[in-house]
């Protein structure tokens, strides 16, 4: 197939970039400690100058691989599908969670929020991010709010996002993991003095798992 169909395929979410496929333990926030199956697609361009995952930000060095292909190899793993990138929503995630609905797996998504939302979520993990701020809709349906804290004003951050999410919406502060040990102690007094606020921890990471 030549370069332009492949792009046009991707434009559309019929072919995605795959990073990565792996069934693993959740390590963070709501669902932690349980078995899910993730996905982990190629593209971001929000740039956060910590990410552990740099080497998902070009597209290009991924992939694009027939969301039925996906859709096939994750549902013989679990029950739980955790899309997430590089910045997934990058791309149409309509066709691949259709794909995944039509054999009843839940559709978990972990995103920046910096582009439309696409698809059809079972849960709906916001880490929004201050480089490319979410899309105003996502705060209405986002299942729970994850911060990652790098430093003292991401408290200040975290309570200007919090104000902007849906009342049912589980609220997580993540030290960044390599300021962990400085910012975990932060995090714990802040918690204590703003109980709605729940720490959450990269325990995949504690496991030596992926
Ligand atoms: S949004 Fe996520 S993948 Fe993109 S740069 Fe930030 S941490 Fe990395």
């Amino acid at each position: 197939m030549v370069t332009q169909e492949l792009t046009d395929l991707v434009e559309k979410g019929v072919m995605l970039p795959l990073m990565e496929e792996f069934y693993t333990i959740q390590g963070e926030g709501y669902h932690k400690g349980t078995a899910a199956y993730f996905i982990r697609i190629g593209g971001c361009d929000v740039g956060c100058h910590w990410c552990d995952v740099k080497e998902s930000w070009d597209a290009e060095t991924h992939p694009p691989t027939a969301i039925e292909k996906i859709v096939d190899n994750a549902a013989k793993y679990s029950n739980t599908i955790v899309i997430t990138g590089g910045e997934p929503l990058t791309w149409d995630m309509g066709p691949l969670t259709t794909g995944l609905k039509e054999k009843n797996l839940n559709t978990h998504i972990e995103t920046s929020g910096a582009y439309p939302l696409t698809g059809t979520w079972d849960w709906i993990c916001l880490s929004p991010k201050k480089n490319k701020l979410p899309e105003p809709e996502i705060y209405d349906v986002a299942n729970e709010l994850k911060v990652i804290v790098y430093n003292k004003h991401d408290f200040v951050f975290a309570e200007e996002q919090a104000a902007k999410v849906n009342e049912n919406c589980i609220l997580y502060l993540q030290p960044e993991w390599s300021v962990r040990d400085k910012m975990i102690p932060l995090i714990v007094d802040y918690v204590m003095q703003n109980p709605k606020w729940i720490v959450s921890l990269q325990t995949h990471k504690y496991l030596n798992i992926p």
